[in-house]
């Protein structure tokens, strides 16, 4: 079989021209992997993903996918074998009467939102609009409105995958059942390549508001303390976050930020479900304060592109805790306080019970508290500094971690990251399944230490 002769799309091998920048620009991330796979192929249709897995097959290569390249630790890149990339299956048809679209994996959010926007429609998109869905929807994905959308795999009706005999399956809840439970949630570690979702859509919210309390880094534990309170009395539609880094507006000052974000059908509807936020008792030891601002998924995307901007390093970790994130977050102020690059930062949530009760997915929710970490920097001098800085914050708060999220987790930083981003049960079972539907080992495993 001659790979080259039998693809519509292009091949690159390890050697020859185009491959490092080729190489590079799998991963968004500008701190990209030391890995190198030897052939890179750029799938120019869902025959060519097909074709690339039975060469890989018949060559003894292993295969890694690529969708849009946003996972932080660019696991899509690795040492040897054949490196699909998906970035140009990235069509998207909607259909208005079933209120669902059928998209390829690297169809991106901001693409995605302004399709759906045009029919009053909208998706639990991920929080910055350059990630594409396929690692995103692989992962569970923690999009937008997630006490009325739940995580966005709940969202995710049927998929259309090649498997590692180079066969398409369809799978749903009824179809290639394990499969299907195994794409929502396995992440960076699922045996097959998803070319399709039909994704369940929902009605777009007629109003969208961001409220955003900034205060002091060292008011963390007051304001932490209170915006756990606030949130059990904020209806499901209001988004909660806390970040702790730079102040906004203010670049010499760090700053823990409190930003409620409304979905809901009327401007009067925001106004009722924030009356709690605006009660805030610690509103006068606020540095700056904004309510209300009318939103679009656009500017909300905006928004986010700002703290998590193009062209930069980054390194990421995250957390699950069973812990209130009172206890979480103030012993993490003197790290962000003392943090080598202004940009980085800590996110950190209450992740809302997912909407209609546990439902049986790979995704594994942890805990209720989410806490991640970005350094995020530009010069590669200061590379050892910042992800020294970033090991040592979440280090600290490793004691009260019950797991990772697998989308961000650091999966290199030790071997046991993407095991303990899931239930023991779920572990075992996406064992089995890998078992079942990948006995030969042609996909990649998790990236590893
Ligand atoms: C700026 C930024 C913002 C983010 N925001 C969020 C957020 O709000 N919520 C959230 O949950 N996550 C978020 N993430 C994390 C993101 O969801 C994951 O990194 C996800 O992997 C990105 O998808 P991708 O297709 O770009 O991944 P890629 O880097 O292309 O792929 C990562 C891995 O996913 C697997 N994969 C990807 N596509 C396929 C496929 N079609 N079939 C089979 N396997 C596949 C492969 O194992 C691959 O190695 C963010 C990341 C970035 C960089």
């Amino acid at each position: 079989m001659e790979l080259g002769r039998d693809l519509q799309g292009p091949l690159v091998r390890r050697g020859e021209a185009g491959y490092e920048a080729l190489r590079a620009a799998m991963v968004w991330n500008g701190l990209k992997p030391e890995r190198f796979p030897d052939v890179i192929v750029q799938a120019a249709s869902e025959r060519d993903v097909r074709t690339a897995v039975r060469f890989a097959r018949s060559a003894g290569l292993r295969v890694a996918v690529r969708s849009g390249g946003h996972n932080w630790v660019g696991s899509s890149v690795r040492d040897g074998g054949l490196l699909i990339d998906l970035s140009r299956l990235d069509a998207c048809a909607v259909d208005t009467t079933s209120a669902t679209a059928s998209a390829q994996s690297a169809v991106r959010g901001r693409e995605l939102a302004a399709a759906l926007a045009g029919h009053g429609l909208a998706f639990p998109f991920g929080h910055c609009g350059s990630v594409a869905i396929g690692g995103y929807l692989l992962s569970g994905g923690l999009g937008w409105n997630p006490g009325v959308w739940g995580p966005a795999c709940l969202s995710v009706a049927e998929i259309e995958a090649v498997t590692a005999s180079g066969e398409v399956v369809r799978c749903d809840e009824d179809e290639n059942a394990d499969l299907f439970w195994a794409a929502r949630g396995a992440g960076p570690g699922f045996f097959a390549i998803v070319t399709r979702f039909r994704l369940r859509l929902s009605r777009l919210p007629a109003a969208i508001t961001t409220s955003a309390y900034a205060f002091p880094l060292p008011d963390v534990a007051d304001v932490t303390s209170w915006a756990v309170e606030v949130a059990a009395a904020l209806p499901p539609a209001v988004e909660l976050s806390l970040t702790l880094g730079t102040a906004p507006q203010e670049p010499g000052t760090k700053a823990v930020v409190v930003t409620a974000v409304c979905f809901a059908d009327s401007a009067d509807e925001t106004a009722r479900s924030l009356a709690a936020f605006r009660a805030c008792p610690l509103a006068g030891r606020a540095l700056t304060r904004s309510d209300g601002r009318p939103a679009t998924f656009g500017t909300l995307f905006d928004g986010s592109d700002a703290l998590w901007p193009e062209h930069h390093r980054v390194a990421a970790d995250t957390l699950w805790s069973t812990r209130d994130l009172g206890a979480l977050l103030p012993p993490l102020a003197d790290d962000v306080a003392a943090a080598p690059s202004g940009k980085s930062l800590v996110l950190a949530n209450i992740a809302p019970a997912p909407p209609g009760g546990a439902a049986d997915l790979a995704f594994s929710m942890l805990g209720r508290s989410y806490v991640v970490g970005y350094a995020i920097w530009q010069d590669p001098a200061h590379d050892q500094a910042n992800t020294r800085w970033l090991r040592a914050t979440m280090d600290r708060a490793a004691p009260q971690s019950a797991g990772h999220y697998i989308a961000e987790a650091d999966l290199p930083a030790a071997a046991s990251r993407s095991r303990r981003s899931f239930t023991p049960e779920t572990w075992e079972r996406l064992r089995a399944v890998r078992a079942r539907w990948d006995p030969e080992g042609v996909f990649q495993p998790y990236l590893e230490a």
